[in-house]
């Protein structure tokens, strides 16, 4: 048995927190792959490694003197080391980040060398082989994944290594320099290592037991999510659900691979498990409820819309031309209402209402903002009959006014559309539906 154990910075924070780590890899002989993030915060109002990084290399790329924001990272790591009580110096790795500082090596090398020295650090502490991401993790020359090559890297290097420590969130780029993925990456590269080990297990290890099946900000403890599908996950992060990052589904998912979120302050309980499909029931019809505010509606009316051939297409081509990634569309008969990111849109909207008037002759277009859109996500809701009315009542008794309702063929979510000043409301009588009274 193999599992591959990626820490989340919040684990790793701290000496105290290395060393809840290190007993959780040896409370099971199968942890034998550790991917660790960069030290995290100690309190909420601290600081991440990761930024402080940031902050000094800017400092540095403008020419000033950058010491004592360079000292103070370094305070960081040595009081881990210190508290650990490692025989341990990092003198000669700490001398080549300033130099690439002074030589302007890049923000992203800048960033990665928090898990860097953190996989250092974790690898001394553990007895592990300490395997550099720059070795095994490529970049194509365009800054995409180069899955490929990185399979190829990773099998070679890990041939014969029975345990190791691979620093999370960057990898090398052909032109040999350093590059990291979007910002909480590591559990990327958790997840690439677990693929190319053929792992039986990802364990991805945060401050939460797992994921929740609401946004505790919204409702009071809501009920954990223990097992849900890699499918479900994705509807859910889609629409603002964040424990794991988006990209790290994939590596796995098409290993067949499956990963248990869990709590590296309460290893005892089972977090969430992420699977391809699972006979497991879900505790409630619904898995989870998630949304974001910050939409708008663009409706486009026209006589026998219906009737014109290629009209959809004239209307998508325009927000295509202007870069614009449509999230919905739904159409009645003569209207057909486009849903995008208020963000994205305000900056062209003229552009875009001149282009839909080239291109398809409306009679008329109406834009609304200030939109929500709520996804009640669940496999169980394909076998379950009156899903659709129970949520709808719920927000009829909640005097929710319904703008917009979405249903994708697989009938593994609903989509809802109501004014950003209900958002709240809506998901809590929602929730109240489904979960509180047990439906
Ligand atoms: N340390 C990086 C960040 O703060 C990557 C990670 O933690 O996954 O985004």
């Amino acid at each position: 048995m193999v599992k591959v154990v990626k820490f989340g910075g919040s684990s790793l924070a701290s000496a105290e927190q290395f060393k809840k780590v290190a007993d959780i890899i040896h409370a099971d002989d199968a942890r034998k792959f550790v991917v660790p993030s960069a030290p995290g915060k100690r309190f909420s109002s601290d600081t991440k490694v990761t930024d402080m990084l940031y902050t000094c290399y800017d400092i540095a790329a403008k020419g000033k003197g950058f010491d004592d924001k360079f000292n103070e990272i370094k305070k960081r790591y040595y009081e881990i080391i210190e508290g650990l009580g490692l025989d341990l110096s990092l003198e000669k790795e700490f001398d080549a980040i300033r130099a690439g500082f002074i030589g302007k090596a890049g923000r992203d090398f800048a960033a990665s060398r928090g898990e860097f020295l953190n996989g250092k650090i974790m690898a001394a502490y553990l007895g592990y082989e300490f395997i550099d991401a720059a070795e095994v993790i490529h970049f194509n020359d365009n800054g995409t994944y180069d899955a490929d090559l990185t399979d190829i890297s990773m099998k070679e290097r890990l041939n014969g290594i029975e345990r190791a420590v691979i620093p999370g969130f960057y990898g090398v780029m052909p032109n040999d320099t350093i590059k990291t993925f979007s910002r909480g990456g590591s559990d990327i590269t958790g997840s690439i290592v677990a693929a190319a080990v053929a792992a039986d297990l990802y364990e991805n290890w945060t401050d939460t037991s797992g994921f929740l099946t609401t946004d505790p900000r919204i409702v009071k403890d809501p009920a954990p999510i223990t097992t849900i599908t890699y499918r479900e996950l994705r509807e859910l992060s889609y629409m603002g659900a964040s424990v794991f990052h988006e990209d790290a589904i994939f590596p796995v998912r098409k290993a067949g691979i499956a990963i248990n979120i869990k709590n590296t302050n309460k290893p005892e309980d089972p977090g969430t498990l992420i699977v391809e499909s699972t006979s497991q029931k879900p505790a409630y019809t619904i898995t989870g409820i998630a949304g974001k505010k910050g939409f708008t509606v663009i409706n486009i009316e026209k006589d026998m819309m219906n009737a014109e051939l290629g009209f959809g297409r004239k209307v998508l081509e325009v927000f295509e031309k202007n870069n614009i990634s449509f999230e919905h569309m739904p159409s009645g008969i003569d209207t057909m209402s486009v849903i995008v990111s208020q963000q994205e849109f305000e900056p062209k909207e003229q552009e875009v209402l001149a282009g839909l008037h080239r291109n398809c002759h409306p009679d008329a277009i109406d834009i609304e903002t200030d939109l929500a859109l709520i996804a009640v996500v669940g496999r169980a809701m394909k076998s379950n009959r009156g899903t659709a009315g129970r949520i709808f009542s719920a927000l009829a008794h909640a005097h929710i006014n319904v703008k917009m309702i979405d249903q994708g063929s697989s009938e593994l979510n609903v989509i809802i559309g109501v004014s950003e000043s209900d958002f709240e409301e809506a998901v809590k009588a929602i929730y109240d539906i489904f979960v509180t009274a047990k439906l």
